[in-house]
């Protein structure tokens, strides 16, 4: 393993040697200091370069950094740690022959796409609550589609809770690990690792729990650990009879966008926790999802979500037209498409390319916080509130009229909804306030997930917080049920579909919190 957690604890840095290879990382980008200024748009408050070793570093300031220079300095910083690596793996290479890997984690500010193209192994990190329902499988679902050509495992986790001097943390609830490394390994994980294996007696992880206290004790985890290892075993030895069988349905992830929510935060929200957050939506219609970088070949799926990628290459642009053309369906936004490469504004449609494309004109975009300003649209004849950084605009081509129900904004959308060839595509302006996200979801979003459910063959109705993975061979389909929440769930399987070995009243397997259970059908 190269290193430990590669900017994991410091993002930007600000020496002199950084300070020389950010300008030299400029000239390689833009050749000319006028191509820079263009691009940035420095042509306001007195920014304009007229040398690139004169471009400053995103240091503190007054008030804050052009918008296109902090995103540069990003990814400068992400492209030193990947060259980093190359140079880490060449001198390795010459000294031994064995795989090599990195544990990248959510947090960090990274390009993992080109980070595991030099990689023999996918390693990452999680330490996801169990407040946050699809906190660690969102990791399972990101992590396994990163590279399919390469094994993933899972190089640290915690067998309870996590901790350091500044920073205590609860416990586990009962049940959780167990969960934890039964979805792991059926999702085809190598490896599921504990840090640390003893506890920490000094430095700064003193509250970490381990599988073995620092006195050498059973730590909190230890007999789940147990527990955890006897359940790989059997399910190692199903996996070797058994094809992990993927979702028709993908939400796209993208190391840019994150980048971009630690730019323009607006004071408010980071994209790990909207995406999260999204993601548990879907998960409640759809028994599982893979969660996909951008270069992902969309063709291997039916329905894809993109929400909360501010910039749409040209590139990603084609891939959406010829999916959706050739009958596939995409949902996008909120706050898709309204941010170019460098994190300036669009000059030409206030979406650019993509809103050319869509049809939409007129684009106004402002903040609303649902709970203290009335933001109400009425779609279908159902209303819904809208709230965050709200996208509103017009359009012909839009299938559902007259949205607003705000004089101010009288006869402007909030949604589209276009038919394009064979397919269909949405653009959802907004986040949903608590009260109107399911009533919408079901009614607009829900149908799309639940007629390309990977399961539709044997689930009827799919529990909120429970998901389903699933793997088959010529003879057996092996469903794997986790309950993700805090609270009960259930799902109910269809009347023709008899589960083996297991009696079920009613069709209807229970779970309780973080319970796990495997079904057995016969082709
Ligand atoms: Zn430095």
């Amino acid at each position: 393993m190269l290193d430990n957690e590669l900017k994991c604890h410091v993002d930007l840095c600000f020496c002199s040697n950084c300070r020389e290879e950010w300008h030299r990382w400029l000239h390689d980008h833009y050749s000319s200091i006028d191509a820079l200024n263009q691009k940035w748009g420095t042509q306001i408050w007195s920014e304009e370069y007229q040398d690139f070793n004169d471009v400053v570093l995103p240091q503190a300031t007054p008030f804050v950094h052009n918008s296109a220079l902090q995103n540069d300095y990003r990814i400068f910083t992400a492209d030193s740690a990947t060259s980093f690596v190359e140079l880490m793996i060449q001198v390795i290479m010459l000294a031994c022959d064995k795989p090599i890997t990195h544990n990248t984690a959510l947090g960090f500010n990274l390009k993992n796409v080109e980070l595991f193209n030099q990689l023999d192994i996918i390693g990452f990190d999680t330490y996801a609550e169990s407040r946050l329902i699809g906190g660690f499988t969102l990791n399972l679902d990101l992590w396994r589609n990163l590279n399919l050509k390469k094994e993933v495992m899972l190089l640290e986790t915690s067998t309870s809770h996590v901790g350091y001097l500044e920073r205590y943390v609860e416990p586990h609830p009962i049940g959780y690990l167990t969960m934890e490394i039964f979805l792991s390994y059926v999702a085809g994980l190598k490896l599921f690792e504990y840090w640390p294996f003893k506890g920490n007696a000094t430095g700064v992880e003193q509250p970490h729990s381990a599988v073995i206290t620092a006195s050498g004790d059973h730590d909190l985890g230890y007999d789940e650990v147990e527990t955890g290892s006897a359940l790989a075993e059997k399910i190692h030895k199903q996996n070797r009879e058994t094809t992990f069988i993927k979702s028709n349905v993908a939400i796209v992830y993208s190391d840019t966008a994150k980048r971009f929510y630690n730019i323009e935060t607006g004071g408010k929200r980071s994209y790990r926790d909207l995406f999260t957050e999204y993601y548990a939506e879907i998960l409640k219609y759809s028994s599982s999802l893979e969660v996909i970088p951008e270069n992902t070949d969309f063709f291997k799926f039916k329905v894809i979500l993109i929400p909360f990628l501010r910039y749409v290459s040209s590139e990603m642009l084609t891939k959406i037209q010829k999916f959706v053309d050739q009958g596939g369906t995409i949902i996008l936004g909120p706050m898709t498409g309204d941010r170019s490469e460098n994190l300036t504004w669009h000059k030409n449609n206030g979406l650019g390319e993509l809103g050319e494309w869509l049809g939409i004109k007129n684009v106004n975009q402002f903040y609303v916080e649902a709970a203290r300003t009335e933001c109400g649209f009425s779609i279908d004849g159902n209303d819904f509130n809208f709230k965050n950084l709200l996208t509103i605009f017009d359009s012909d081509n839009n299938e559902i009229k007259n949205q607003s129900k705000i004089k101010n904004l009288k006869n402007r959308s909030i949604v589209l909804k276009a038919k394009k060839g064979q397919g269909c595509v949405y653009y959802i302006g907004g986040l949903l306030d608590e009260d109107s996200k399911q009533p919408f979801w079901k009614i607009n979003l829900a149908p799309d997930l639940i007629k390309n459910d990977v399961n539709q063959d044997i689930i009827k109705q799919k529990g909120s917080t429970t998901i389903i993975y699933r793997r088959e061979n010529d003879k057996e389909i092996h469903l794997y049920f986790a309950n993700l929440g805090q609270i009960n769930d259930s799902v109910i399987l269809n009347a023709n579909r008899v589960p083996l070995d297991v009696k079920l009243k009613n069709n209807k397997l229970s779970l309780m919190p973080y319970e796990v259970k495997e079904l057995v059908f016969l082709r």
